[in-house]
């Protein structure tokens, strides 16, 4: 499958080419899906927010570095802000590229000793803080405190640069304009290289031995998963296990259940178009179709609730715990806080009598 590298210490030898880096781990749940991005080549999902979230990475990239003026002005004053001018004070680099070998000393980002690396968006140094900031641009506001991905950066950071004992990471949300902190002390910047060693003691565990092929396992990424036509794991769907007595049976058991979810989502997205324009469909004495709920949800005005959450000074920190975008579930639980609900409540439109895709009995008798 590719190049076999050194393994890190208690590590088995792994036939994928180092380095690791945030997104490679993130993929590695799946070894296949793993190999056919990294390895074979196959084109990633690429969604609308992903495709905007380039164009104002690359608008922000010159910007932070003091180079041609963007467009985008609500955007760029925010920006500006974030990292305190344009070009950002202390600033090491955007797009700055850093990597370390097995051991955590700096390297270069494309050195064949290279074992885990990441570009970061803005870098900023001054004495001993260091400053990192990633370009969110999403409709759901992220926590930067607890986020693998930032904490992964922190620890680059540090090694790679050895006066640093404290990193500020930051969430900055380009579509909400809204940034998120979170400092990472040198207690906490040790855990987080430990969280990258052990994420990739983890994903190299899954690797196939040279000669293997790679596993396709079911996991959370078969969600968003954009080769699950091809994906070996259908090939394998075993007899069913209705009495689980081993580890072995639990683990055949449990994949199967995660592929058989993906499969209904799969199946309802195909089925749900069709019957909202021809009706319910049968299958035996079931059908499956658009029925309407037997209490309709209050919908909310989305513009009013945007002022009034602007209005009200509301910070999405704030209300984090209720509400972490400006969607039809976010607000029901935005109406259920006491002190908003009242003025939540005149946000609300009539509701109307809604119907939901879903399944039903059908008694012939009837
Ligand atoms: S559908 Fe799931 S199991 Fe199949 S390749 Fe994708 S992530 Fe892997």
């Amino acid at each position: 499958m590719g190049i076999v590298t050194q393994p890190a210490e208690g590590v088995a030898t792994a036939t994928f080419p180092r380095p690791w880096s945030h997104s490679r781990l993130d993929m590695a749940t799946c070894p296949w899906r793993l190999g056919q991005h990294y390895v074979e080549g196959a084109p990633r999902l690429e969604t609308l927010a992903m495709h905007d979230g380039k164009a104002v990475h690359e608008m922000l990239e010159s910007a932070v570095a003091g180079g041609l003026a963007p467009v985008l002005d609500e955007i760029v004053d925010f920006a500006r802000q974030t990292v305190g001018g344009f070009p950002a004070p202390g600033l090491i680099g955007v797009e700055e590229k850093l990597a370390v070998d097995q051991h955590w000393r700096p390297c270069d980002y494309a050195s064949p000793d290279a074992y885990f690396r990441g570009k970061l968006d803005v870098l900023q140094i001054d004495d001993a803080t260091a400053l990192a900031t990633d370009w969110k641009h999403s409709e759901k506001i992220a926590q930067a405190e607890g986020d693998p991905q930032l904490e992964a950066y922190a620890a680059l950071v540090v090694a790679c640069y050895p006066q640093v004992t404290e990193v500020v990471v930051r969430q900055a949300n380009t579509k909400r304009l809204w940034c998120s902190p979170h400092t990472l002390d040198a207690e906490a910047l040790d855990k987080a290289r430990a969280g990258v060693d052990r994420r990739i003691r983890a994903a190299e565990r899954l690797l196939p031995e040279q000669g293997e092929e790679p596993r396709a396992l079911a996991c959370s990424a078969c969600n968003y998963c954009v080769l699950i036509q091809d994906c070996p794991a259908w090939d394998r769907m075993s007899p069913v296990i209705d009495n689980v007595t081993t580890q072995q049976q639990a683990e055949i058991v449990a994949e199967e259940r995660r592929l058989l979810e993906v499969r209904l989502k799969h199946i309802n997205a195909a089925l749900k178009p069709w019957t909202a324009d021809n009706g319910p469909v049968r299958a035996g004495d079931i059908e499956f179709g658009h029925f309407t709920a037997k209490k309709p949800e209050p919908a909310y005005d989305t513009e009013a609730v945007r002022v009034l959450i602007k209005g009200r000074d509301l910070e999405p920190d704030a209300w984090r715990d209720g509400v972490y975008a400006v969607n039809g579930r976010a607000l029901r639980k935005l109406a259920k806080r006491e002190d908003i609900a009242d003025e939540a409540a005149k946000c609300e439109t009539r509701p109307t009598p809604k119907t939901k895709f879903g399944a039903r009995k059908v008694d012939d008798a009837e």
